[in-house]
């Protein structure tokens, strides 16, 4: 059973499926106004591996991720590119897909988008006007009303932003007068229409517009996985004040708990900082293909760090992605060989062959918290000995599986061939040094300097060269 770290008790917890056979969740999908960048594939990428383990544990899932089509950020671009909401998006909507396609994510089973979910959204906005919980302003937009709701806050746990928020309320208060909400910290549930949304409204019984982006979620939710339901997931910038109002929306709306647990991934930084358009470090899948790297290397790099870690993202990094699967590669091919197999086992096969056999140590790790830089240090130190039999290849493939990893065919002789065990050593110093170990760091680089090889630190990865 897999323990996942919650945001709600910051604990790790058992993920049992609610009605005791499927597990039943939902992330935030992408906005679609351009290409997604690798910080969100990194979100998407270690949901992933989430769904995988539990599906190779034996439970099946149901996976739901919505897309957000309908926003500022997709009006104000689609009409600066000329063309109408729904053909923008749509077009954005292929390339994400393309993107996951590349990346092996699995297809979730019901991708909705807030466009088509409107009426669903308005019928929730008017139970919780007649419960109390929102309110139509002056400026014709309905707000959700923080106040009614006891336990709001409980997620993101910042005591310190309320007082932040009761300071930023009172000096407001002398705008009270042109200010449409009760209190400053209500959000929107309906927006009026306003002359910049051009063609991109509808109606509702509070006049024109259209919904908040935290409403698609709950509306979403509430239609295809009802008023409680296992997991829900995004990036930790979505905790708050995103989730939060999420839970505010729905609790009221519902009377059900909602999420019973939340994952929360850390986000991917690049030089050491945020990832922007202005800064000029903000990639997408198709920059970094067209550097020659590919999507599988991608995601290694995405995976190789612990999801509930900041991680940097480097060339290096990717340098040393490509290494790492070209050893993975080399011994897998030769003991496909060896034991005559041809295609490598789909997904619901290994499903079915249920077992890490020989790589229980691995699969242990990714029990704990999805914990993957362990999961491979295992893979690594035992793949050169692997025994020549279809079961130990299957069990090589049920982690891979679990990773979400394809193979590259095996490189010849005029790429650099890392050794299994010197791959492991190199691994395991590195893991040394990440803990700050630097006497075993040291010992370890000194005994794959022996071997003839040298290792190349840069800030958040390594690279392994002949000496
Ligand atoms: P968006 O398309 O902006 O709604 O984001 C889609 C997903 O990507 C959300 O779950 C975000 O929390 C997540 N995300 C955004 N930036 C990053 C980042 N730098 N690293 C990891 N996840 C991110
Ligand atoms: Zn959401």
């Amino acid at each position: 059973m897999l323990k996942l770290h919650d945001t709600l008790t910051r604990s790790e917890r058992e993920l049992r499926p609610l009605d005791g056979k499927t597990l039943r969740f939902y992330c935030c999908g992408p906005t679609v106004y351009g290409p997604a960048h690798i910080g969100n594939f990194r979100t998407f990428v270690g949901q992933d591996v989430m769904r995988r383990v539990v599906e190779l544990s034996g439970t099946p899932t149901l996976h739901v991720r919505n897309i957000t089509d309908v926003d500022d950020k997709t009006i104000r671009d689609s009409i600066k590119a000329g063309q109408t909401l729904a053909d923008f998006t749509r077009g954005w909507t292929a390339k994400f897909h393309a993107d996951c396609q590349a990346l092996n994510l699995l297809p979730p089973h019901v991708e909705p988008s807030a466009v088509a979910h409107i009426p669903h959204q308005v019928r929730m906005i008017e139970t919780l006007v007649a419960r109390g919980h929102a309110y139509a302003g002056s400026d014709g937009s309905v707000y959700f009303r923080i106040a009614s709701f006891k336990d709001y806050g409980r997620l993101s746990h910042l005591e310190d932003r309320e007082l932040r928020l009761g300071a930023s309320e009172a000096a407001s208060a002398q705008d009270s007068d042109e200010y449409s909400k009760d209190s400053l910290a209500d959000f929107v549930l309906w927006k009026a229409r306003k002359p910049e949304d051009g063609d991109n409204f509808w109606p509702s019984p509070w006049g024109e517009g259209r919904p908040g982006w935290h409403l698609e979620c709950s509306a979403m939710i509430q239609e295809y996985l009802g008023d409680d339901f296992d997991l829900h997931g995004g990036g930790v910038d979505l905790i708050f004040p995103h989730h939060e109002n999420e839970i505010a929306q729905s609790c009221c709306a519902t009377h059900g708990k909602f999420a019973h647990h939340w994952m929360h991934s850390a986000h991917l930084m690049v030089d050491g900082g945020k990832m922007s358009k202005s800064l000029g470090n903000l990639y997408t899948l198709a920059d970094l293909e067209q550097r020659g790297y590919t999507a599988n290397e991608v995601r290694y790099v995405l995976i190789s760090g612990h999801y509930h870690k900041p991680l940097n993202f480097t060339f290096d990094s990717l340098t040393a992605a490509r290494s790492g699967l070209q050893t993975l590669a080399k011994h897998e091919a030769a003991l496909r060989e060896k034991i005559g197999a041809s295609q490598p086992p789909s997904h619901g096969e290994l499903i079915t062959h249920g077992t890490p056999g020989l790589f229980a140590d691995a699969w242990e790790n990714l029990l704990n918290d999805l914990n993957v830089p362990g999961a491979l240090g295992c893979v690594f130190s035992k793949i050169k000995d692997i025994p020549a039999t279809r079961d130990a290849w299957l069990s090589l493939w049920f982690i891979l599986d679990a990773l979400g990893l394809t193979l590259p065919p095996p490189a010849g002789s005029e790429t650099v061939d890392v050794p299994a065990d010197i791959q492991a050593l190199a691994e395991k110093r590195w893991q040394a040094k990440q803990a700050k170990d630097w006497a075993a760091s040291d010992t370890l680089r000194k005994e794959l300097e022996a071997a003839g090889w040298l290792i190349k630190d840069s800030k958040d990865s390594y690279t392994i060269v002949p000496k």
